[in-house]
């Protein structure tokens, strides 16, 4: 038996891949331990330069204190040279997601079954219904890293999710790269019918999507998201630009319009949060104005702010014009923005209830996801009904 440790960098998505390479040891025998162990894995991430590099740099610690150290997951599928000149004992595993958690196993060395059914470390489960995906917007490396849209049986989806709700998960996450493309088409599954289904799951509380991309937001999803009662009032829609020159340089497939036409009928009823690239090659001020007049029009609150970098073996790979001292002000502002209105939106909380997910101590997340701080004696892992009583810098502080 070997002693290991999992540790991912990045999305939802290598979270989950991260949990399957911990399943697998856990299934064969190893042990999972907080301390300098036999084996570290790292899961690694490639969407900016500064991830690779953060992904390089724990690898590098883990291999003080770890005999053998594993990096997988996107960022060494993209740039394994990136992790070349580290010690002997660390491992560079440039496989896709379906295969690595086997791969890696086989390698630790199976060794009798002792548990088979690992409960996540987190409180809420994030499920992964779909991987890779076929769009090819110019920045990004994930089509070249994660490979073309394909999705998991309905059947297997909806049997995790039970298997984590019996676990003793209260909410589920289902999560994927381009989550809008799940289809299990043998069995009649599309991604509204999967919300329906994953959540009348007995036991469960409450569902989540990860993200899902506007082109996806029709009817069909809308009236699955309204209809279904364990459905939380939040979506995390990727904007990336407000601009329509920018949104066209980037080879994404809608334009301004299209982005707030979707989401304005969702406004009154969710909390809308978003991903943005500040420093776009094409973005000049003009554009970066149409981003932040964007945000305000399609009532977004908390905006994930991404400076742009250049990936290798993008369309945009070669450009990067915009100073970096310009990329930061301008996410300066942008995350000014985002936090105003995330303050707003706490502010409609005050004097009202709500039902919190504790997921660490004093600290949850509404059903909205806006982010609630709770008394240190709130079990981890419950849910806390819940009054709001003042707003914070941090969140919407209960009574
Ligand atoms: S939709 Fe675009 S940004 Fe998102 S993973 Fe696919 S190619 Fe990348």
């Amino acid at each position: 038996m070997a002693t290991f440790s999992v540790r991912f960098l990045g999305c939802k998505v290598s979270h989950v891949d991260a949990h399957e390479i911990r399943e697998h040891l856990l299934r064969d025998g190893h042990a999972e331990v907080d301390h300098a162990a036999d084996v570290a894995v790292v899961n690694t991430c490639c969407v900016t330069h500064e991830a690779v590099s953060k992904s390089r740099k724990e690898a590098a610690r883990a291999a003080r204190t770890h005999r053998r150290v594993y990096v997988t997951g996107c960022g060494a599928n993209l740039q394994a040279d990136a992790f070349a000149g580290l010690p002997e004992n660390v491992v560079v595993v440039a496989k896709r997601s379906e295969e690595t958690a086997a791969y890696v196993a086989g390698d630790v060395g199976a060794i009798g079954c002792v548990q088979a059914d690992a409960r996540l470390d987190r409180v809420r489960a994030f499920v992964k219904v779909q991987d890779g995906c076929s769009f090819s917007c110019n920045f990004c490396v994930i089509p070249f890293v994660r490979g073309p849209s394909r999705s998991r049986r309905a059947e297997d989806v909806l049997r995790e999710v039970r298997r984590r709700v019996a676990q003793g998960h209260r909410e589920v996450v289902l999560t994927g790269i381009n989550l809008g493309c799940y289809r299990d088409r043998d069995a009649g599954f599309d991604l509204p019918r999967l919300v329906r289904e994953a959540g009348a799951t007995p036991g469960l509380e409450r569902l989540r999507l990860s993200s899902i991309e506007i082109n996806h937001v029709n009817d069909a999803l809308v009236a699955a998201l309204r209809e279904t009662p364990t459905v939380a009032r939040h979506l995390h829609v990727p904007l990336q630009s407000g601009d329509d020159g920018v949104l066209r340089a980037m080879g994404r497939r809608y334009s301004v319009a299209t982005y707030l036409r979707r989401l304005a009928p969702l406004q009154e009823e969710l909390n809308l949060t978003s991903d943005v690239i500040v420093g776009f090659p094409d973005e000049d001020e003009r554009a970066f104005e149409n981003t932040l007049a964007t945000v305000r029009a399609a009532g977004l609150t908390k905006i994930h702010v991404f400076p742009y970098s250049p990936r290798p073996g993008t369309v945009t790979a070669a450009s990067d014009p915009v100073p970096p001292a310009v990329k930061k002000e301008r996410g300066a502002r942008l995350r000014a923005l985002s936090h105003e209105a995330c303050l707003a939106r706490w502010g409609t909380k005050l004097g009202r209830d709500d039902v919190v997910l504790v997921d660490r101590p004093g600290r949850g997340y509404g059903d909205d996801y806006s982010p609630w701080l709770v008394g240190d004696d709130a079990p981890v892992g419950m849910f806390v009904r819940v009054r709001g009583a003042a707003i914070t810098e941090e969140g919407i502080r209960a009574v």
